[in-house]
């Protein structure tokens, strides 16, 4: 069951880190000062996970005037890649931070590491061990049985310092030889069980190039990095409460500068996948068009489809921060989207799935305006004009043969009211030699020109429609859950996790805008009424409109909402 719920009471003002930061603020910890970053590893786009890490660590930052480094955690030289570096840049400034001029690589401290790591050895706290990979399994041990000492623990700190430098200068092969940290062999956290912190590895580096052969591991550079730069609270997911002990005994075994880290749920959403292995898997695989398809919960992908880094900062403030792995639903970040949406994006009128209506007491070749709303939520937005004529095209979906009692769209003898423009009675079918509907006719009552009921007659529904010979040709691209299950953390034992990829995810249909749009931008937003909120997809040139949907109108998480909540 997702949690989203309870995590959107709890979201908002005063998150458990926000309190934490406040009272350390308070009570002058770090004089009071306050400096975080964020540390991706530059192996891939960046999610809506990342952005939840990058709103809290900025936010943080902003909150308590302090700053926010922006610092790419790139001591792994195998998957990483420039390419990542400039769009998580570029990423991170669209959802609107900046972090001024802390701009930093981790790669760029490999030298003050390796002291360190030098300095660890000096003090008995650091050894070069021989056992392989597969012998440290079994020296280690498990969490309820103390690990046995590696036969190479007792080696001299002379020893130990010349091996060391000899591991950097290139001497030995991969996996020949490690640096472990000297902590607790009995330790019940396996993580301080004598920990690698250097490996070799004859990998080119793709910011230092050939530089090193030697690495540091994920726990011991990255304190160093937060000590090296000043930061006052680390904060981190989750899985990383249990390498805590470590991050601390590091830094206290060197006496450095001594952040604050502090976990933090990561989040995860129904119907989607977070991890950038999977990710990039989707991508490999070419089961999206690439990183920024707009079905993908990346930055990019949502960007393309229509979302505003707006909308997905509320997002973040309304899930909150929490002690607790969750699943949050998807509807939640919809109705963030909508929302904003709402508020920013101009109507217009688009048809989808087109059926022509012939109105058969209209003029042909002759064609007239009514005025529309751009926007009914703000009324500085203006109207403009929309033309009308003779032959119309409207949803094929808003006309039945045989409708239910309750169906109020168009219907053999019925009524509706064009949106705009005024009120039409279906007067007639033409079928096609299959038997399918290709045209509908129809009479208006020309006094209900402009929308209103001449005799204040009642019609309950209205159709959206546009002009057959103005309307622009339109893509649309319409976008459903990538996944069929809503838990894709939690994929059964013995089952591939694409085995649960929607088919359906992406359906493109062929029609038509109103004129208005003829001359919209890439990444410009709409809200075609009736039908959802779209973005105008850069595949978009001249003579080829192409439309993402973003979303559709109805909220999900609004109705739900409505309904938790007491009477
Ligand atoms: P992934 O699991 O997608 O590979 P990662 O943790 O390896 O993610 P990093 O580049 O190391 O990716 O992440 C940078 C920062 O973003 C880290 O501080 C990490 O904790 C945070 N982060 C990553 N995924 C999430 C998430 N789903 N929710 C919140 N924070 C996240
Ligand atoms: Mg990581």
């Amino acid at each position: 069951m997702p949690e989203s719920s309870s995590q959107l009471l709890a979201g908002g003002g005063g998150h458990f880190i926000r309190q934490i930061v406040a009272e350390d603020v308070r009570a002058g910890r770090f004089g009071g000062a306050v400096r975080t970053r964020f540390p991706p590893e530059p192996n891939g786009y960046l999610h809506i996970g990342h952005a939840k890490a990058i709103w809290l660590d900025f936010s943080m930052a902003q909150e308590f005037g302090g700053v926010c480094h922006l610092r790419m955690d790139d001591t792994n030289p195998v998957t990483e890649d420039e390419e990542y570096i400039e769009a998580i840049r570029e990423d991170v400034r669209w959802l609107g931070y900046d972090w001024g001029p802390h701009f930093y690589y981790a790669s760029d401290y490999f030298e003050r590491m390796y002291e360190c790591a030098c300095e660890l050895i000096r003090r008995d706290l650091a050894y070069v061990c021989d056992l392989s990979a597969e012998e440290w399994k079994e020296y280690r041990g498990v969490p309820t049985r103390p690990g046995r000492e590696s036969p190479f623990r007792r080696r001299s700190v002379q020893e130990n310092l010349d091996l060391f430098a000899r591991m950097r200068s290139g001497e030995f092969p991969d996996g020949a030889r490690v640096l472990r940290a000297k902590i607790d062999m009995a330790s019940p956290n396996i993580h301080l069980r004598d920990p690698v912190l250097y490996r070799i590895l004859h990998a080119r580096h793709p910011h230092t190039a050939d530089a090193w052969c030697l690495y540091p591991t994920y726990d011991f550079a990255h304190c160093l990095e937060d000590s090296f730069e000043g930061i006052t609270h680390s904060f981190c997911t989750l899985e990383f409460e249990v390498h805590r002990p470590l991050y601390d005994w590091i830094l206290e075994a060197l006496g450095l500068h001594h952040p604050r880290q502090i976990e933090f749920a990561r989040l995860n959403m129904t119907y989607t996948v977070m991890s950038k292995r999977r990710l990039l898997e989707l991508v490999r695989e070419k089961r999206v068009r690439g990183w920024d398809d707009p079905r993908l919960p990346t930055l990019r992908g949502l960007r393309r489809r229509g979302v505003t880094p707006e909308a997905i900062r509320t997002f973040c403030e309304t899930v909150g921060v929490t002690k607790f792995n969750s699943l949050t639903d998807v509807a939640l970040l919809e109705h963030a989207i909508r929302e904003d949406l709402n508020r920013r994006a101009p109507r217009a009128m688009g048809v989808l799935e087109p059926l022509k209506l012939v109105i058969e007491n209209y003029p042909e070749g002759h064609e007239e305006y009514f005025e529309a709303l751009n926007n009914p939520e703000d009324p500085s937005a203006g109207t403009r004009p929309v033309p009308f004529s003779r032959e119309l095209f409207i949803e094929r979906d808003d006309f039945l043969e045989n409708p239910p009692p309750n169906y109020y769209r168009l219907a053999p003898g019925r009524e509706v009211r064009l949106r705009y423009a005024g009120l039409v009675t279906c007067t007639g079918i033409a079928k096609d030699p299959a038997g399918s509907i290709c045209e509908i006719r129809g009479q208006w009552d020309p006094a209900s020109r402009g929308g209103i009921s001449p005799d204040g007659r009642k019609v309950k529904g209205t159709i959206h429609w546009v002009s057959a010979r103005h309307a622009i040709p339109a893509e649309f691209r319409l976008y459903d859950r990538l996944f069929l299950r809503e838990d894709m953390t939690d994929v059964p034992e013995g089952r591939d996790w694409r085995d649960f990829l929607n088919p359906e995810s992406e359906r493109i249909v062929q029609g038509w805008v109103e004129p208005s749009l003829a001359a919209a931008v890439s990444g410009s937003r709409y809200q075609l009424e009736r039908i959802g909120y779209f973005a105008v997809d850069p595949d978009t040139q001249s003579g080829r409109l192409v439309f993402n949907r973003t979303v559709t109108l109805k909220d999900s998480w609004k109705k739900a909402a409505a309904s938790r909540s007491p009477a």
